[in-house]
């Protein structure tokens, strides 16, 4: 199995070395590319390879995969999730997520400039923007 896009590349780039467990690991986060799971399963799937492998060393890899764009990260209150990153090519990028299944689909669009010229004076230093609903296969099956 390989790695899926350029995530080895963007490693080296930040400088990590891609070691046979950062490897792992991506290719596991690279089976949830359209879904977000519990960062919590990504602990237990690291230990259960790796007895001698920290919570906190896994945790480590999963923040720093997050900073270079490798995965999305995503708090829910108490539960962080992550998925595996939707486009390379644009890693900044919002979703529609299905409230049914957790799909997840990829929005072309940014929406921040639209907001931005509404608040001329204002600097904004964040935005969070996400659509939920029903995806195309759960709107057929719940109908
Ligand atoms: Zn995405
Ligand atoms: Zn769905
Ligand atoms: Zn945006």
């Amino acid at each position: 199995m390989q790695v899926k896009g350029n995530a080895l590349t963007l490693l080296k780039q930040n400088g990590y070395k891609v070691t046979k467990q950062r490897r792992d690991m991506l290719l596991y986060l690279s089976q949830f590319q359209h879904s977000y799971i519990n960062v919590t399963a990504v602990d237990g799937h690291m230990r259960a390879l790796y007895p001698g492998m920290s919570h906190n060393t896994i945790y480590r890899n999963i923040r720093a995969f997050a900073e270079i764009g490798i995965v999305e990260q995503r708090n829910r209150g108490e539960q962080a999730t992550v998925k595996y990153q939707c486009d390379f090519e644009h890693p900044h990028h919002h979703h529609f997520i299905c409230r049914n299944c957790g799909k997840v689909i990829e929005l072309a669009m940014c929406p921040l400039d639209f907001f931005s010229k509404q608040i001329p004076d204002c600097e904004i230093d964040s935005h969070n923007f996400e659509l939920y609903g029903l995806c195309g296969t759960c709107k057929q099956k719940l109908k």
